[in-house]
């Protein structure tokens, strides 16, 4: 086993990376011209977003945020993308900086509109306003579904929190209203008990998705396991290792777990105390050789670490330390990884993405807005109807002089489009 995992991490398990050479070696030995060809394209494994179909039985993952609290360029903080061959998509945790990762995919904002939020941390859920508000933006025409658990008062809640957010983002939905289809600037919570062991929280369309509990920071933090057509996937969001995993993950296809910072590093890069270290890397988080014991007990076909800045002086001590305890297939996540799950094979491989993306094709087709949203939005939110708008004081400080360059484009899209587009007089 421990002979298939090295093997692994070099990359020639599955005889993809070092063919080339291979066949080159192999034409020199016969004497014979090498069969590569200098010119000639060759399949690249990488995953290119938007380019391959999902087989109906196939599961594709991606990472769209493997690292810490404090973003970096490399790293967003965690969130993972599931994407079924029926059409569904699940993201689980939509961690600070993770929004951005998601739009490199251009998958149309419709589809991803339904987030499972393991635990409150930022770094788990500091995107939800991103994608709440981006999405709708970009064309998400339907509220934007959230699972999340209780905690051990109201306060401590996803329903608490979700509510906050729309408070937070009273002005910005509130210069929105009554200029744009607003369907899609709502957010739909559904909060399930953090005490629930292996409860279903979600059945649709041959998905049923259970969550357990947790041990990190409070009450309150789950686990997920996705489960649809015999594939069995496995999202950890931060925790002390605990008895819920060990029970509920077995035999997981995908089997994704945290793995924090080892705390010689945490004491080096970080500048922890040798105290702050042990506790926060062994304690409120899981080391790397407790995750190598977890993954070593349930034995998922594949193991997925992710939750510590992954660089090149980092990533050898964490795999050292999982190996001291496990010995099975293994990925060291970072951002845009890719794995393919069929029930035959796991194919992993990195995303290559664009980063200029526009926004995806529309699901669904936009609505002008409704009459009525304003008052719905004033009374929902305790704002005056009166006062989402202009006062006079701002409209009279419009600068007339630009009115007529203004006009012209208002002529111009007439022109183009056969449409009379009357310029806004007042
Ligand atoms: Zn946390
Ligand atoms: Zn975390």
């Amino acid at each position: 086993m421990l002979a298939f995992a090295a093997a692994y991490l070099l990359g020639q398990y599955d005889g993809r990376a070092g063919n080339e050479s291979l066949l080159v070696k192999e034409a020199i030995a016969a004497k014979k011209k090498p069969l590569i060809s200098p010119v000639k394209a060759r399949e690249r494994d990488v995953y290119a977003p938007n380019s391959e179909t999902l087989a109906p039985d196939e599961m594709r993952v991606i990472a769209c945020g493997t690292g810490m609290p404090t973003t970096r360029a490399a790293q967003a903080a965690a969130c993972f993308l599931v994407e079924l061959g029926n059409g569904d998509k699940f993201i689980f945790d939509i961690g600070s900086g993770s929004a951005e990762r998601i739009s490199s995919l251009q998958i149309p904002y419709d589809y991803l509109d339904k987030i499972f939020i393991g635990h409150l941390h930022a770094d788990h859920f500091g995107s939800l306003g991103e994608i709440f508000i981006g999405g709708a933006l970009m064309g998400r025409q339907k509220p934007l579904r959230v699972w999340g658990p209780s905690g051990r008062t109201p306060e401590l809640g996803t329903a608490y929190a979700v509510q906050k957010l729309k408070e937070l983002y009273t002005w910005d939905l509130a210069g929105r209203v009554g200029m744009v289809d607003f369907r899609g600037y709502s957010i739909e919570v559904n909060e399930f008990d953090y005490k629930a062991e292996n409860a279903v929280i979600y059945e649709d369309n041959g998905v049923t998705i259970r969550s357990f509990p947790a041990i990190h920071a409070l009450d309150g933090p789950v686990s997920f396991g996705l489960e649809w057509n015999g594939l069995k996937f496995i999202f950890g969001s931060d925790t002390f290792p605990n008895k819920w995993f060990v029970k509920y993950a077995k035999d997981a296809d995908i089997a994704v777990h945290e793995c924090f910072i080892a705390v010689p590093a945490l004491v080096k890069k970080m500048g922890f105390t040798p105290e702050q270290a042990l506790v926060v890397g062994t304690q409120i988080h899981t080391a790397p050789e407790a995750f190598g014991k977890v993954m070593q007990q349930i034995q998922p076909r594949m193991a997925v670490a992710y939750h510590f800045f992954k660089d090149f002086d980092t990533t050898a001590e964490i795999n050292d330390r999982i190996r001291t305890t496990y010995d099975g297939p293994l990925s060291l996540a970072e951002d845009f990884m890719v794995w393919n799950i069929t029930k035959d094979d796991i194919r992993v491989r990195m995303a290559v993405v664009e980063e200029h993306t526009w926004s995806p094709p529309l699901v669904t087709k936009p609505e002008l807005p409704q009459k009525g949203d304003r008052e719905k939005y004033g009374k929902e939110m305790g704002v005056p109807v009166k006062s989402l708008g202009y006062s006079d004081f701002i409209k009279g400080g419009r600068w007339g002089e630009v009115d007529e360059v203004l006009r012209g484009v208002y002529k111009e899209a007439s022109e183009k489009l056969g449409r009379k587009f009357e310029y806004p007089t007042k």
